[in-house]
């Protein structure tokens, strides 16, 4: 019987002779084999080599043949390769023994070459088979990227880490516009075709280890691990791009080229509070992309947008529903626009729920209470009176994010974590960077509104 491949054995016996039998037998056969003395050396080399089955004699001196299977199963490098002992007792408490440790089977000395070479065989098919098993099971079955329950169980895993290890991580939801509209146009075929071809685009823009998956009909989602704020909203812009550009050749029934052009909605969430889960960022991400849709499609919408502040100044991107955020597009949709420099008017009024009036008011007092604030600052720093910079940065960031002036959010934050972290070097430089930002923004309050 021809082997499918050429499989790589392990023979672990410490008497030389067996492993000569072996190794001639298993060669016939059309294994390759590779014969170890004893259990440290077994484990030793399959931390370098490929080993698709391993053939272990239960009784050797030093590591016995338990103790090296216990070993093997414990690691992960090793712990899903099928184990066959093979033993001259039959010491049928030592069977189990072994079964129990995670044996694939157990054969008795001296063998006999038929038998252990079926009984390989079976290992090996279903050693793979579960591996299949395991694939489909956390595979999309048309675009072979992760499917929404493996793209779940990555991304929490990818949570934890970046948890433990203080990173900051982002997750952004795609949806393709009117993608209706492709499977009416051209068939459900060419849908599918431009959904593989909208997933391999996702492989070839992120990187390798982002997590993307499927997690709906025509939506996508991907986690990127030890990514900043930024870096995330160009990746994904360049993803955008990306798709816009694509054209996806599809031959249709009366074998006719065509190509079809997509674009795609793109909702992005920073995970900043530590105990959220991929399920309330995919939240999260999924009201930015409704903001997205709401606002022209073919678009990144960053979460921070629908963001506002506590009481402590940290930055709070709660679920809108619907109804809030169509009330405010009405709202938004009926004004004129006002062009107030270094403020997304967009963000102020959706954070007073689409009250352009308050918002004005606030801007009033915004600008009332903060517009001296770069000349206080300035002394401050200069004094080196380290209390009033922390107060007047820290309360500057918070009301900066509520009235969508994020560029002196970014300056004012840098200049926040610098006093907090001691870092009295680094105030002239931030100084520098936030004071004409202040300037710009107070000046186009000056210029729209009254504040006498
Ligand atoms: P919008 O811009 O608002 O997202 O519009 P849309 O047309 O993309 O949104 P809608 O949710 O109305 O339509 C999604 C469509 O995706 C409907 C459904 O038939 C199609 N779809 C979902 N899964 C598949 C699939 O596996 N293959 C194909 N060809 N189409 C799919
Ligand atoms: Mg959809
Ligand atoms: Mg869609």
């Amino acid at each position: 019987m021809m082997l499918e491949k050429e499989y790589r054995i392990l023979v672990v016996d410490d008497a030389k002779d067996t492993q000569m039998l072996l190794e001639f037998d298993l060669s016939a056969a059309g294994y390759q084999v590779t014969c170890c003395d004893c259990g440290e050396d077994a484990l030793e080399s399959m931390e370098t080599q490929e080993v698709d089955l391993i053939l272990l004699d239960m009784y050797m001196p030093g590591l016995s043949g338990l103790e090296t299977l216990a070993r093997i199963k414990a690691q992960a490098i090793s712990a899903e390769i099928p184990v066959i002992m093979l033993s001259a007792s039959t010491d049928e408490d030592e069977v189990v023994a072994a079964l129990e440790l995670g044996a694939g089977d157990y054969v008795a000395k001296p063998y006999v070459a038929k038998v252990l070479l079926a009984r390989m065989r079976t290992a090996i098919r279903l050693k793979e088979k579960t591996a299949q098993l395991e694939y489909l099971a956390k595979t999309d079955f048309l675009t072979g990227i992760n499917n929404r329950g493996s793209f779940f169980e990555l991304s929490n895993n990818a949570i934890s880490l970046a948890k433990r290890a203080g990173q900051s991580l982002v997750v952004a939801m795609f949806d393709i516009d009117f993608f209706k509209q492709v499977n009416d146009n051209y068939g459900h075929d060419a849908g599918d075709q431009v959904l593989l071809a909208f997933s391999q685009g996702m492989i070839e823009v992120f990187r390798g280890y982002d997590i993307i998956g499927r997690v709906g009909g025509e939506e996508f989602a991907v986690c990127l691990p030890n990514t900043s704020r930024e870096n995330a909203n160009l990746a994904c812009e360049r993803f955008r791009n990306f798709i816009e550009q694509l054209s996806v050749r599809i031959i249709s029934d009366n074998n006719v080229e065509t190509e079809i052009h997509i674009t795609v909605s793109i909702g992005l969430v920073l995970a900043q509070n530590d105990s959220l889960t991929i399920d309330e960022l995919l939240k999260l991400a999924d009201s930015a992309l409704y903001y997205a849709k709401e606002h022209g499609r073919n678009q990144v919408v960053d979460a921070i947008i629908l963001a506002t502040t506590d009481e402590s100044d940290n930055i709070v991107v709660s679920l809108m529903n619907t109804d809030e955020i169509d009330n405010n597009n009405l709202l938004q949709d009926s004004v004129i626009m006002t062009n107030f420099d270094g403020i997304d008017f967009d963000v102020g009024v959706s954070n007073v729920l689409g009250d352009e009036d308050l918002f004005k008011e606030i801007l009033v007092m915004f600008y009332q209470d903060h517009h001296l604030d770069g000349d206080k600052l300035q002394s401050a720093i200069q004094e080196q009176d380290i209390d009033s910079v922390k107060h007047i940065a820290h309360t500057l960031k918070g009301v900066a994010c509520s009235v969508g002036a994020m560029d002196l959010f970014e300056v004012t934050k840098a200049l926040d974590i610098a006093v907090n972290d001691d870092k009295q070097e680094d105030f002239t430089r931030l100084f520098s960077q936030l004071s004409p930002e202040i300037n710009r923004v107070m000046q186009g309050i000056k210029l729209q509104l009254d504040v006498s």
